[in-house]
């Protein structure tokens, strides 16, 4: 990243922990948690522990970090290493990301980066070794896509875990999707495995089709639609489907078991909910504090009190609006509060501090 860049970043940062400390959901035992955090142009900084809210503030104000994280889990020692941390809890999270749900409307808002040179085009860049990532930008659809798979996760832990919408906060992770934190006793106890089985189950993955009353040489007994958790979700949904199960009055096949765990497979990417399995079940990574900015985006990672009504790009966009000129490259337009944006084809534009935040962030734009 280049001194101009850094700079700028540096000074949002600075209004932003000044103006938006408080929006920062601080966990009630903070010295319990690893703290841990990343400047523009350096290394991941792990295994802070903080006293309480005064340190974190004057953390943030002397540091300026672009990612902050919090660990989920809580030890003895959050300073020690990983081994000797004494793991204690850890609250239940689950990450929806719309780069995982691949959409149809995906390809049309990505670009393509070459970081050597720093070019964004579909065009062939200078470049002897181009070395292209890809980077997306503000999707409305994704979102909504994204508030589906929230949804559905919702209704299984209520419906079939009992886990209170008190105990549950939902926030806009900052970029490209949604994180679901639980603080629940009774769960903060489950080990990886145990949260592994939990993520196989809102998933609605590794199902047997006998769990749905399908045994080979017997007569199947499905379940009714009145039945709870997966059998009753499972009825409810193929009642009025056009997907086939077992006949009921002939004994199952191989053939019919077969077609039917196959049915089982596609209906866990209709009625299942799309988590990252990696982050629910790894119970000592350290994860974005709800508050912070997303180095992704510039946008915060924001909890949503009402997610039907949520707009991440104008509700999570909290950094000022003066101008600022930026050469900007992004060929592909984007909303950001109610306002277009681009396209942007190498050239230098004067817009809001937010905008060029996210443009910098996304790698589309320099200041010039
Ligand atoms: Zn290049
Ligand atoms: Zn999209």
């Amino acid at each position: 990243m280049n001194p101009a860049d850094e700079e700028f970043i540096l000074q949002c940062l600075r209004i932003y922990y000044y103006e938006y400390f408080g929006i920062i959901d601080i966990p009630p035992e903070l010295n319990r948690h690893e703290f841990g955090y990343k400047r523009p142009n350096s290394g991941m900084m792990r295994h802070i522990q903080l006293q309480d809210a005064a340190q974190l503030r004057s953390t943030l104000m002397r540091e300026l970090p672009l990612d902050v994280f919090l660990s989920p889990a809580r030890y003895l020692s959050p300073t020690s290493p990983m081994p000797e941390k004494e793991w204690q809890s850890s609250d239940l999270i689950f990450d929806i990301d719309a780069k995982d749900l691949n959409l149809e409307c995906r390809p049309s808002h990505t670009v393509q980066i070459c970081t050597t040179c720093g070019m964004s085009s579909d065009k062939e860049c200078p470049c002897d070794y181009p070395k292209k990532v890809s980077t997306s930008v503000a999707c409305g659809r994704c979102i909504n896509a994204s508030k589906n798979e929230v949804r559905k996760l919702l209704d299984i832990l209520s419906d079939d875990i009992g886990i209170e919408e008190s105990q549950v906060r939902i926030y806009f992770s900052g970029n490209d999707g949604f994180h679901i934190h639980i603080r629940d006793s009774k769960l903060s106890n489950l080990n990886s495995l145990e949260r592994s089985e939990l993520v196989d189950y809102v998933m609605f993955r590794n199902i047997l089709p006998e769990r749905l009353g399908v045994r080979k040489d017997n007569t199947p007994s499905l379940p009714k639609p009145t039945d709870l958790g997966w059998p009753g979700r499972f009825a409810r949904h193929m009642h009025g489907s056009k997907m086939t199960h077992p006949p009921k009055n002939k004994k199952v096949t191989s053939d019919d078991y077969a077609q039917f765990s196959d049915t089982l497979k596609t209906l866990s990417g209709i009625l299942g909910a799309c988590v990252d399995p990696g982050v629910t079940t790894d119970i000592r990574r350290i994860f974005r504090m709800p508050g912070t900015i997303n180095g992704k985006s510039g946008m915060t990672k924001m909890l949503c009190t009402n997610i039907k009504k949520f707009n991440p790009y104008k509700d999570a966009v909290l950094i000022h609006d003066k101008k600022v000129t930026v050469r900007a490259s992004c060929p592909i337009q984007f909303r950001l509060m109610n306002k277009k944006f681009g396209p942007y084809y190498d050239e230098d534009v004067s817009i809001p501090a937010y905008a060029a935040l996210y443009l910098i962030c996304k790698q589309l734009a320099h200041i010039s």
